[in-house]
């Protein structure tokens, strides 16, 4: 390496949620530029003026800070949108568009989209790919069309040395001339994308595969501007383990599915925009697959209680996986750190990263694998770390464990820990603590409806009643007492529990009802026993 400043940079579009392939990208530019001593620049690529927004450029830099993928260039959460957003660089790039102009590099054009697809429809007939050329026969009066600018590439061969890939080759025939100013002034990304890496003096662009074929046309750009390009790494995409590309779409398509089981189930369609609060009209067009909005996909999946595939950042920050496992797991996607190592700090991978262990071929997504890597990290934490794990997870959802104080959420942190494999699960079976249990009706007939239960729980009822000062030391000899009790008339332990917990799974009883407390211990055991015979069906 050279001794130039290694500077890397994560540039996503805010068109959307951080997708994990995104996070996975900013993860790798990140290492390499640790790595090295350098600095990660975080860009926002807000030139598509339609589809960007402020809301979703501010829910990348929340789901890079939770990650941990620090920048050391780039916006300031929070705050006005600055000079690392490409909205705010126009004057930037008029300077070196005119400059392409001037020199006779660029050019005007003017097709309408339908001249355009006629175009490339008359190519298709002819077997040969359409390709845009300045000295094309049938290009466009001035005034017929809005008005681009479009950049001549060279008819020559471009070839380039790729980190990982290996050499690539472009041949002259196989360029087109770009669009590089939209016909709303604004650069297209192939432009800005070479003036900023320039301007900003990023010596590496790592990015995914998808963008290999961009690569070519970006340094005929520098050629023309006469600079240097960076460095280019292209790296595998990630793909679900059925060999689809992993996909927002992957998230619509389930809540597609959703609705239609829904409306089977004898629902009227019509009901789904109350439900949901999403306008009619844009549901129907979600639903005729005109949009793939993840936000009204979100919306359905939350209304029918369908839960969607996690494809986005955020989506696994609900589900209860921790930033470092998730962190963690994304790096293994297409990175081998050798020796089968799989469970890594930061510090670990920072030690063992590099762009020659990186795959050429796109890297499988196991979920079951990431669930098992979360229960790992889980396990191996301290309560202090889990507790800011939790708080992190409590931002983004309304579990009743949201609400309680540092010690009740210590507490249940040690009792979850080892039998969680997310935080969502801990937070969903510890509901019980907060609220009147939801009675499993197979749990309640098998264990307080069966035999002689009730008179067990009455005893037991007896029993706890006679402890006034609710403690462990003062808790446990009882609770061995209901466990011998249990040996003798059946499930003594199961039939408390149920009483208590709703179910017949829990932490042990011992820590469950001291958290629990007396109060509403006895409550909820009178409430059944005062109940009817068969009250739960
Ligand atoms: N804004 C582009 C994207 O989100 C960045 C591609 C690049 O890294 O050059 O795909």
């Amino acid at each position: 390496m050279d001794s130039k400043m290694v500077k890397t940079r994560f540039a996503p579009s805010p068109t959307g949620f951080l997708h994990v392939g995104g996070a996975r990208t900013a993860l790798f530019n990140w290492l390499f530029a640790k790595k090295h001593g350098g600095q990660f620049v975080l860009r926002i690529e807000d030139t598509d003026q339609v589809r960007s927004t402020a809301e979703s450029a501010a829910g990348i830099l929340a789901d890079l800070q939770w990650l941990g993928l620090n920048w050391d260039c780039g916006p300031q959460p929070g705050a006005a949108k600055n000079e690392y957003f490409q909205s705010m660089r126009l004057e930037l790039y008029n300077g070196y568009l005119e400059k392409l102009v001037k020199d006779g590099r660029a050019y005007e054009a003017y097709e309408t989209p339908q001249q355009l697809a006629a175009m490339r429809m008359a190519a298709e007939k002819m077997k040969r790919p359409f390709r845009y050329r300045r000295n094309m026969p049938g290009r466009a009066a001035p005034g017929s069309g809005p008005t681009v600018l479009r950049f001549e590439m060279p008819f020559e061969t471009i070839t380039f040395h790729d980190l990982i890939l290996g050499d690539i080759s472009v041949g002259g025939d196989e360029h087109d001339d770009i669009i590089i100013r939209k016909s709303d002034g604004f650069p297209t990304y192939h432009f800005a994308v070479v003036v900023d890496d320039h301007d900003m003096g990023i010596t590496h662009v790592l990015r995914a595969q998808e963008h290999l074929m961009n690569t070519p046309k970006h340094l005929g750009l520098y050629n023309a501007l006469a600079w240097t390009p960076p460095a280019h790494a292209h790296m595998p995409l990630v793909f679900n383990m059925d060999n689809t590309k992993m996909s927002k779409r992957d998230k619509t398509k389930a809540a597609r599915v959703a609705v239609a089981v829904w409306v089977k189930q004898g629902n009227s369609a019509d009901k789904l925009s109350e439900i949901t609060g999403i306008a009619a009209e844009q549901l129907k067009e979600f639903l005729d697959k005109k949009t793939d909005d993840s936000r009204i996909a979100a919306a359905i999946g939350t209304a029918l209680g369908a839960p969607l595939p996690e494809i986005d950042v955020q989506d696994f920050r609900r589900s209860g996986y921790l930033s470092d496992a998730l962190l963690n797991f994304i790096a293994l996607i297409g990175w081998s750190p050798g020796e089968n190592r799989e469970i890594l700090t930061r510090e670990e991978m920072l030690e063992l990263f590099s762009l020659e262990t990186i795959g050429k071929t796109s890297g499988r997504f196991d979920r079951k694998k990431l669930l098992w890597m979360n229960g790992e990290y889980i396990r191996r934490r301290g309560i202090d770390e889990l507790l800011h794990d939790l708080a992190a997870f409590n931002v983004v959802t309304q579990y009743p464990i949201k609400n309680a104080g540092e010690a009740q959420q210590r507490e249940l942190l040690a009792m979850y820990q080892e039998r969680t494999g997310t935080l969502a699960e801990m937070a969903e079976n510890s509901r019980f603590f907060f609220e009147e249990p939801k009675m499993d009706p197979a749990a309640f007939r098998k264990h307080i409806e069966s035999g002689n239960s009730r008179v067990v729980l009455q005893q037991i009822r007896d029993m706890l009643a006679l402890v006034t000062n609710w403690s462990r030391d003062q808790l446990a000899p009882v609770i061995e007492k209901i466990i011998e009790l249990g040996e003798k008339r059946g499930s003594a332990p199961q039939t408390l529990r149920v009483a208590v917990c709703g179910g017949s799974v829990s932490p042990p009883l011992l820590e469950t009802l001291c958290l629990l407390g007396r109060d509403a211990t006895l409550a909820r055991i009178d409430a059944i026993l005062q109940s009817p015979q068969s009250s739960v069906s």
